[in-house]
């Protein structure tokens, strides 16, 4: 193994760690590090070290709630949310009381946004229901995780109480999935346009992936300015279509994380990392996503009750790696402030 970083390697990382972003040859010479070796630990300690400086200390947990189980039709064939994986056979939705409960609770608990998900097929009018309904019981921003969109449909949950949108052009869509990258591209183009916060991560990643597809999905959200957008690998749930594939371990995403890291630059406000895990907190990622309710990942209703992990065990995790849970949250200053201010000028 060598004991050097070369030199063009080494003026990657320099470029990098001045949060100037990175181009697609540089990200992908990155990519073809061995993982085990001392340039890659150059690279992971490089993206951490931009994010502990940019996102000052701060460890974010945004708290999913999965809003429905259901056989969806749409057969994404990595999720366990599929008709074609047979797992539900049937819809359920959380009732308001369930739905109340899990967000004060992340509320008390400290979680810096609800990021609200909801199968392909789910109605609009119920989504635009809830978000309401979760607005005015708790001061947790809102985050949407829905189907596409339009812009009326962006007005309409800006207007429900929302901050911002998840949303991800994901790898082997239009492969794996039925949407069209475009489609995909078109709604991010959409949530910009009406002012809500864009979301992303590059996933769901699995050793089928070739650096190049992965690497175009950070170039994209680079260009589109995503507020974070770190990595999540792909679980392969029970009889998963994909098992056949394998998985990729922490360590390489966590790698990926870094890499993703450093082409982001200093366009985001907290990079992302899932599902929760020690090593990408210490190449570049200080978002974790703790769970409950519906997963695309899991064989049980309620995720919370299975892979799903829990926020206080999130916040552990943060404080394990020296990241801190409780200053406030980096993603949502530019909304609330503007909230602020459409409030003070209503006085
Ligand atoms: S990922 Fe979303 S759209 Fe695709 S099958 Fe699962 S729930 Fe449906």
């Amino acid at each position: 193994m060598s004991w050097t970083i070369s030199p063009a390697v080494a003026d990657i990382l320099k470029q990098g760690a001045a949060g100037e972003g990175l181009n697609r040859d540089q990200a992908l010479t990155l990519m073809a590090l061995p993982l085990h070796g001392r340039e890659s630990y150059a690279l992971m300690q490089t993206a951490d070290a931009l994010s502990r400086e940019r996102f000052g200390g701060k460890g974010e947990n945004h708290f999913h709630i999965g809003l429905n189980v259901a056989p969806c039709p749409l057969n994404c064939r990595f999720c366990a949310l599929t008709v074609e994986a047979g797992i539900f056979t049937e819809s359920v939705t959380f009732d308001d009381g369930q739905l109340l409960e899990w967000a004060r609770n992340a509320e008390a608990q400290g979680a810096d946004a609800l990021n609200l998900m909801t199968t392909g097929n789910f109605p609009l009018a119920r989504f635009l229901e809830i978000g309401r309904l979760l607005k005015s019981a708790v001061r947790t921003p809102l985050v949407a995780n829905t189907r596409d969109i339009t812009h009326k449909e962006g007005e309409a949950l800006l207007a429900a109480g929302f901050v911002g949108f998840y949303h991800a052009v994901r790898l082997g869509e239009g492969r794996d999935t039925p949407l069209k990258p475009e489609k995909r591209i078109a709604t991010i183009q959409v949530i910009k346009d009406v002012g809500l916060c864009w979301m992303n991560c590059v996933e769901p990643v699995g050793p089928e992936h070739s650096p190049a597809e992965i690497v175009e999905l950070m170039l994209l959200a680079r260009r589109y300015e995503a507020t974070y957008s770190g990595v999540m690998r792909r679980i392969n749930f029970p009889g998963s279509p994909m098992s056949g594939h394998g998985m990729i371990s922490e360590l390489e995403m966590a790698r990926l994380v870094a890499v993703s890291r450093l082409v982001m630059g200093d366009i985001p406000v907290a990079h992302c990392t899932h599902e929760p895990n020690g090593a990408a907190l210490m190449a570049g990622a200080n978002l974790l996503f703790p769970e409950v309710g519906a997963s695309p990942r899991d064989g049980q209703a309620d995720t919370g009750k299975g892979r799903g992990q829990a926020i206080d065990r999130c916040r552990t995790l943060h404080r394990e790696m020296g990241w801190d849970p409780d200053r406030p949250s980096n993603c949502f200053r530019q909304a609330v402030a503007g909230g602020q201010m459409k409030m003070e000028s209503q006085v």
